[in-house]
């Protein structure tokens, strides 16, 4: 089912008292999520995730603005009638009920044409739990079960309704590095088989970007970008979202532009046309630098980590004020440095300006 959200507002009184201004959880959200993908909403803690959860299954309302599942405004629909599953941070699990009591929890009240036996719906929950790979557990109680199972107990509990659409709000923080990568491409299976459109939570930029079909960067209630993970990854709109995404971090230096040559420091290291004589910040990726003995930016070699595949050189250089620069190279290449000094050139695709005051891209033919 698509989904689509018109002018979507949600605003709180602020919980500090002495402070007059609401707080703009979600800020006038228009957005269409397409049938049967999995979308990575993906933001700093605090910037609204959840309210905007919240507001898709009904648990609050808007300030104002719409929300339509396919056609159909559900904007003033109760929760229970919407048909959205929900998987929450904590599993939220019944202790006293055992896993098939709780897959089966959400089935018990559904009334006159809907109401199934209890034969029913424990094949039902046997269909969820199998999906998750839980099946054998079915007579467990969540003490008795490790933080990944009770994960994918509550995911098949938000399943076993077949929901129009699967929420997930960072259901995968609680659990250990290991357990996180393989729950992760288990829900990637799960969304991939079951095509309920699913959204899912996360701050955590390399779980949105490895899961995900679509992800949508936001911050402070406002969202800045919609797209591929590679292509957001490749074209950032604005510095914001340039430093979001990436492991290790874009570097961004203060530089200018003169002439059609963008400096750093004293030294001209690209050649941007079109773009006109200004102070700008200049993000390079980790991977956008080249070793290069005639490279025109020069920075100071503090070390570098080799990491079988690759290297990491990481350097200093005064436009990057005390932060170190961290560059990714292939472990074929020697890095060498006179008098401390270590050299690059530059991949232009890899470089990306932003204007200083409004921090937003300026694109440039190199
Ligand atoms: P996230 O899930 O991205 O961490 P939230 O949606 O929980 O963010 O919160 C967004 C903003 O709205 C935060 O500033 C938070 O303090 C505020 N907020 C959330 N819920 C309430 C509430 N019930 N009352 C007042 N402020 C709230
Ligand atoms: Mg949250």
């Amino acid at each position: 089912m698509k989904v689509v959200l018109k002018d979507l507002t949600k605003k709180f009184p602020n919980r500090n008292k002495k402070i007059r201004d609401e707080v703009i959880a979600v800020s006038n959200f228009n957005i269409e999520i397409p049938d049967g993908k999995l979308i990575g909403l993906l933001g700093p803690s605090g910037c609204g995730k959840s309210t905007a959860l919240n507001l898709l299954c009904g648990l609050q309302k808007p300030t104002s603005g719409q929300i339509f599942f396919g056609e159909d405004d559900v904007t003033n629909l109760p929760a229970e009638n919407r048909g959205v599953g929900m998987v929450f941070q904590n599993y939220a699990l019944y202790p006293h009920l055992t896993v098939q009591q709780n897959i089966i929890f959400p089935l018990e009240n559904l009334k006159g044409a809907q109401k199934l036996t209890k034969e029913q719906m424990a094949a039902k929950a046997y269909e969820a739990a199998k999906l998750v790979q839980i099946e054998e557990l079915m007579d467990r109680k969540p003490n008795e079960l490790s933080g990944g199972q009770q994960q994918r107990v509550a995911i098949a509990r938000a399943l076993v309704k077949m929901p129009r659409l699967l929420l997930m709000d960072e259901p995968l923080s609680n659990l250990d590095a290991r357990l996180r990568l393989q729950t992760r491409e288990e829900i990637r299976r799960i969304q991939r088989e079951t095509k309920i459109t699913t959204i899912f939570v996360t701050h955590d930029q390399e779980e949105a970007m490895s899961i995900s079909d679509l992800i949508v960067v936001m911050k402070e209630g406002v969202i800045h970008q919609v797209g591929k993970p590679q292509e957001v990854y490749d074209n950032p709109v604005n510095l914001f979202v340039a430093k979001f995404l990436g492991t290790p971090p874009i570097n961004v230096f203060a530089g200018e532009v003169k002439d059609g040559k963008l400096f750093i420091g004293k030294e001209a290291v690209l050649s941007v046309k079109g773009v006109a004589d200004k102070k700008v910040y200049v993000g390079i990726r980790p991977e956008g630098f080249v070793l290069d003995e005639n490279g025109a930016l020069s920075c100071m070699l503090d070390e570098v980590e080799v990491m079988g595949r690759d290297i990491t050189v990481v350097s200093r250089h005064e436009a990057l004020d005390g932060v170190e620069i961290r560059s990714i190279i292939s472990a074929d290449n020697k890095v060498e440095a006179k008098d401390g000094i270590v050299k690059f050139s530059l991949k232009p695709h890899k470089v990306h300006l932003f204007d200083q005051e409004t921090e937003e891209r300026i694109y440039f033919e190199s």
